[in-house]
Formats: structure tokens, C-alpha cells, sequence
């Protein structure tokens, strides 16, 4: 094989699998921006996302992508000089802190490597020291994509409320939106910021703010630039404050097929499905490991995301197997995002399966059966009976 003809699977954790039903919402001329059925189509379209979002607050969109997100939210908070405390878990926390040091805030990094998640002990500790009140908001990604760790949100709450700091929870769940339990308004959480491209199965181009009244307090002292402020985008005066200008009408048309296709399914069996899915890798994984160097980067199953696997298979194997796959069996892994060390600062040791929005059990068995594939190919030491071990976590639904 040097070749591979047939659907081509792109397991990477985002931009994620696009449903036909999203790509066919698209094909279609573009629509009148100032009355008629588009229009009127927006209202319900953020009421579902909330619903999505588990959020009665107010919800924003910007066309951007996840970095966008996390600047417009930051940009309503977070004045120059204001100190913020950042959780990283991995690279997009340090990306997050990165956006909030470009927009002049002074970070304060709780770095918890890639094996552990944001430490609600260390954050409330951090939280006391602060006598003088000066962080704002403590920012930390729900689950971090290139660790693939998920961290306990509702724990951060409590240190927050127990340490009686008045910074705002602000958490990035661009991973995890429509992928797994996600409980905005129950969790306590003031501002959470999302994007199209992952859970949401869209094209990526919509951020997505989602914030409460206690974040909206906080943003009339920040005085947001024009673009930014996400006041008008929620209540707007009219439909062309919505988006600050031209509504990104395909992508809306794409997003309410998603939210149908969501909605139809369920949210909860939505979650219920991914951690299946979930479950299903790592028990293909652990197989895998018994018999050779691929292992789970997270031990502990309680702290692995329900979207994104990350594995580690020694030396440069990942790059190796990555390439195999993408050649000889058309599917695209993901690559060892933010998992350099001093022995292997590519992190080709690492790659990354993506099983975030449209994937069913075919497909997933799909790309665990070409990673076996792959590893007989290179001769990469590994157990037997992942393949099996998966279906049967599949099996038992
Ligand atoms: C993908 C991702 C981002 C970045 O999103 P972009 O659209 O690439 O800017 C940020 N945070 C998390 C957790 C992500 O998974």
C-alpha cells in the first residue's frame, strides 16, 4: 500500500469531524441580514446553545476562532494592570495566560504540568495569599487538549466561594462543549468560552462567550473596545449589533444543524456516547501497552478527558505511526501538542486521537484497527486483542 483510496478519517482533536447535515446547511446563497427567516433564526439559535451550555445567562458569538474567544472574554473583564490566575494543564492554559499577558494583565501561573489537573488545594491557596484582592478571575481550561486532562471545575467554585475571593471562575471549555458533562450555571462558573470547530461539529469561525451577571458587573469597569464588548452582542438593538457588523451567516447555518443534531440525540446521551467512546481507547490502549512502550498519558481514568486520548509510545514512534497511518491507511492522528521534553522536544513520542462530536463506534474502531495496522507494519512492539477489547467496551454500550 502506498496509497489509500476510500473516505479519508481525520482523528485529530479538532477541527473535529463535520457532519454531512452540517456541510449540506451550508450549500445555500446567502441570506438577507436585515429581516426574514435568517433573522428570526438567530433567537432560537442562542437559546439552544445556551441549553447546550447548561447557561440562562447571556451568551455572545464572535466570528473567530477558540483564540478570539479568548480574547473577547478576557477584553470584558480584565483591564490593564488587573491580575489574573491562570490553572495550565497543559498548552492551551499557557496559550490562555499568553492572550491575557498580550492585553496587559498581569499572570500569575499555577503550572500543573500535563499530568495533574488544576489543583483546587494550590488554587485556594493562591486565592488567601491575595490579601489585597488584586486577581480578577482565575482562568483554567476544563479539559486541556494537548494533555487531555479534565479538570474538576465545580472543586475550583468551592475554592473560590470558601476562600471568599471575588474573582470571577472563568473557564475555557472549547474541548468539551457538547462532549461532556459541562454545567455552566450549576458549576458556578462566570464566563466560559467556546468555538464551532470541536464538540460543536461546525467549521471553525464562531468563538463563543457565554457569561452571568456577576461577569457583566465586572465589565463596566473594564470599558471593552468597541468590537469586543459583548453587551451588544447579547442585547442587541438590533440584528447588526449581533455581530458587530455582518452576521457569519453559513456558519449559523451550520451551527443550527449541529444544535438539531445534538438536540435530536440528547445532550446527556451526547456525553454518555463519548464516554464510551472514551472508554473504548483506553481499553484498546491499555491492549496495546501490555505488550509494548504505548501507554495512556493519564493513568488515572478519573482525570482523562471524554473528547481526546493522549498516548505516548516512546522515542519517535508517534511521529512514525502518524505518518504510516496518514500514507497506508488514510486517517490523520493528532500530533503530540505541548508534550515536549528535554529528551524529545517535538514530543514525537506522543500523538493525540481526537473522539470529539461526529464519531460512532465504525469509525473509532475504524482508526483503532488502522493503529494496529500500523504498529504490526513498523514492527512497534504491542499487546493483542486491543481491537477486541474496544468492541467489547462498545459492546456493553
Ligand atoms: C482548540 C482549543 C483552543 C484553541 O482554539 P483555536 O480555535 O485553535 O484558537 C483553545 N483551548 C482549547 C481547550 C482547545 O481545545
Amino acid at each position: 500500500m502506498t496509497h489509500s483510496p476510500g473516505r479519508h478519517a481525520l482523528a485529530i482533536p479538532g477541527p473535529s469531524v463535520i457532519p454531512e447535515r452540517v456541510l449540506q446547511a451550508m450549500i445555500r446563497p446567502a441570506p438577507d441580514i436585515y429581516e426574514g427567516p435568517f433573522v428570526e433564526m438567530v433567537p432560537g439559535l442562542i437559546a439552544d446553545l445556551k441549553a447546550v451550555a447548561r447557561s440562562r445567562h447571556q451568551a455572545a458569538i464572535y466570528i473567530g476562532n477558540g483564540h478570539a474567544a479568548w480574547e473577547a472574554a478576557l477584553a470584558n473583564v480584565i483591564a490593564p494592570g488587573d491580575s489574573v490566575l491562570v490553572a495550565a494543564t497543559g498548552l492551551f492554559g499557557h496559550g490562555w495566560a499568553e492572550v491575557a499577558r498580550g492585553l496587559g494583565a498581569r499572570v500569575r501561573l499555577l503550572d500543573f504540568g500535563t499530568a495533574a489537573p488544576a489543583g483546587a488545594q494550590r488554587v485556594a491557596e493562591a486565592l488567601v495569599a491575595d490579601r489585597q484582592r488584586r486577581i480578577r478571575a482565575l482562568l483554567v481550561c476544563h479539559v486541556d487538549t494537548s494533555s487531555s486532562l479534565r479538570s474538576d471545575i465545580a472543586a475550583l467554585r468551592r475554592a473560590l466561594d470558601e476562600s471568599g475571593h471575588p474573582a470571577l471562575l472563568m473557564v475555557d471549555a472549547i474541548a468539551s462543549l457538547g462532549c461532556e458533562r459541562l454545567e455552566t450555571d450549576s458549576w458556578g462558573i462566570d464566563v466560559l468560552v467556546a468555538a464551532s470547530q470541536k464538540g460543536l461539529m461546525c467549521p471553525p469561525g464562531l468563538g463563543l462567550v457565554f457569561f452571568n451577571d456577576r461577569a457583566e458587573a465586572a465589565r463596566a469597569r473594564c470599558a471593552p473596545s468597541r468590537y469586543w464588548d459583548w453587551r451588544p452582542r447579547a442585547r442587541p438593538e438590533s440584528f447588526y449589533q449581533h455581530f458587530a457588523g455582518t452576521a457569519p451567516t453559513h456558519h449559523l447555518f451550520a451551527l443550527r444543524a449541529a444544535l438539531d443534531m445534538i438536540r435530536e440525540e440528547g445532550l446527556e446521551a451526547a456525553w454518555a456516547r463519548h464516554a464510551r467512546l472514551a472508554a473504548a481507547v483506553w481499553a484498546a490502549a491499555d491492549a496495546w501497552g501490555r505488550g509494548g512502550p504505548l501507554r495512556l498519558h493519564l493513568r488515572d481514568p478519573a482525570l482523562r478527558a471524554h473528547s481526546v486520548t493522549t498516548l505516548s509510545i516512546g522515542a519517535v514512534h508517534g511521529t512514525r505511526l502518524r505518518r504510516w497511518l496518514t500514507e497506508n491507511a488514510g486517517v490523520t492522528l493528532g500530533i503530540g501538542l505541548g508534550m515536549g521534553t528535554k529528551e524529545d522536544p517535538r514530543a514525537d513520542g506522543f500523538f493525540r486521537i481526537g473522539h470529539m462530536g461526529h464519531v460512532n463506534a465504525q469509525m473509532l474502531l475504524g482508526v483503532l484497527g488502522a493503529i494496529e495496522a500500523g504498529l504490526t507494519a513498523l514492527e512497534i512492539p504491542h499487546g493483542t486483542g486491543a481491537v477486541e477489547a474496544a468492541a467489547a467496551v462498545l459492546a456493553a454500550g
